[in-house]
């Protein structure tokens, strides 16, 4: 790396470390380290693991760059700052708890920043794109994870940071997450080389299970080794609100049983929002199951049309011939 790329590597290095160091130690702190005790019942201990830090409105990073002598050239290629119209810097992530985001070997190479109250302004921001940022190739926590994910050949994809610190508080420290966005060909790559079985864990709302319909195509067209599983939350939470409402307990037990293969997760998702008791909605239903059961394995195409029979009352041999249908329509 360039000179420039290891003054922005260094600032990020110190960025973190002030961060922490205000939310842990100061008073301009102290508001949003009461709001990840209290409303996200985490510990100093986790706090400290993660990095977790709170960004003042006071500047304090632009601050100490410029006691350090900090190029404006290596301040705006950091993208840590923000600059108006007159030109003057200031602290991008200002009034937000920030999250360090790192390089697979450990390196801080942006934030993610949460305000306090969502209600006021935009939720979540993120370092913007740039040559050292890139989301397409993140993998939150990956730096921490690997050696885990690597003993138990097993790597949990989450969607938000906080679902991944959830998974690590209830003894499942193999998590990882995309930026905000979805899974890329990269990232299935960068965690193919590490496991062969790849857990989706994503919200439980409509976007969550598109997000997994979605990854599960992927991961199949770059990762044909690779063993899929899509784990079921209760009651639409995502894992963190599991944690939260629910109990540790809750979300251990829910990560490490509510598995579900991928064929049995979109079968799941193909009901929802239909009424099968209605003839027109039900056939629906089936043509949606077909679909999905003539590139499954004759085991899986079995358990769910008997599933679907015993259910529905529909005779078993009727179904397998429908089936039977839509593989001869294909080909
Ligand atoms: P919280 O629990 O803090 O309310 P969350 O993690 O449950 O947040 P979601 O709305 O489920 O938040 O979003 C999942 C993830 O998507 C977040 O962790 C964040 O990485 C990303 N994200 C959400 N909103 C944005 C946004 N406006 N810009 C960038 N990334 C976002
Ligand atoms: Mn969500
Ligand atoms: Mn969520
Ligand atoms: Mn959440």
């Amino acid at each position: 790396v360039d000179g420039t790329t290891q003054a922005i590597y260094q600032l990020h290095t110190a960025a973190q470390r002030l961060y922490q160091h205000i939310l842990l130690n100061t008073t301009s702190g102290e508001q949003a380290l009461a709001y990840l005790h209290d409303k996200r019942q985490l510990t100093d201990d986790i706090i400290k693991n993660f990095g977790i830090g709170f960004v003042p409105e006071d500047n304090a990073l632009l601050s100490y760059a410029h006691d350090q002598n900090i190029s404006r050239e290596v301040l705006q290629a950091s993208e840590l700052f923000i600059s108006n119209d007159q030109g003057e810097l200031r602290d991008r992530f200002s009034d937000r708890i920030v999250w360090p985001i790192k390089t697979e070997r450990g390196q801080v190479i942006g934030f993610s920043g949460r305000a306090r109250n969502a209600n006021n302004s935009i939720k979540y921001m993120n370092s913007p794109e740039s040559p050292f940022f890139t989301k397409g190739k993140i993998l939150y926590n990956f730096d921490r994870a690997k050696n885990q994910i690597r003993q138990t050949n097993t790597v949990m994809i989450f969607e938000g940071f906080m679902d991944v610190i959830a998974a690590d508080m209830a003894e499942n420290p193999i998590g990882v997450a995309t930026m905000g966005t979805a899974l890329t060909r990269e990232h299935v790559k960068q965690l193919a080389r590490v496991a062969q079985r790849i857990l989706l864990v994503y919200d439980g709302d409509v976007a969550g299970q598109n997000a997994a319909r979605r990854s599960i195509d992927l991961i199949h067209e770059y990762a044909q080794n690779v063993d899929i599983g899509v784990i079921h939350l209760p009651d639409n939470l995502d894992p963190d609100e599991v944690r939260i409402q629910l109990g540790l307990l809750a979300l251990k037990q829910a990560l490490e049983q509510n598995i579900q293969t991928p064929v049995e997760f979109l079968v799941n998702t193909a009901r929802v929002g239909k009424n099968l008791s209605n003839q027109v909605q039900y056939l629906a239903f089936l043509q949606e199951v077909m679909q999905i059961l003539k590139v499954a394995s004759p085991v899986e195409q079995d358990i769910q049309l008997m599933r679907i029979a015993n259910e529905f009352g529909t005779s078993k041999q009727a179904l397998q011939a429908q089936l039977q249908q839509s593989i001869d329509q294909k080909a």
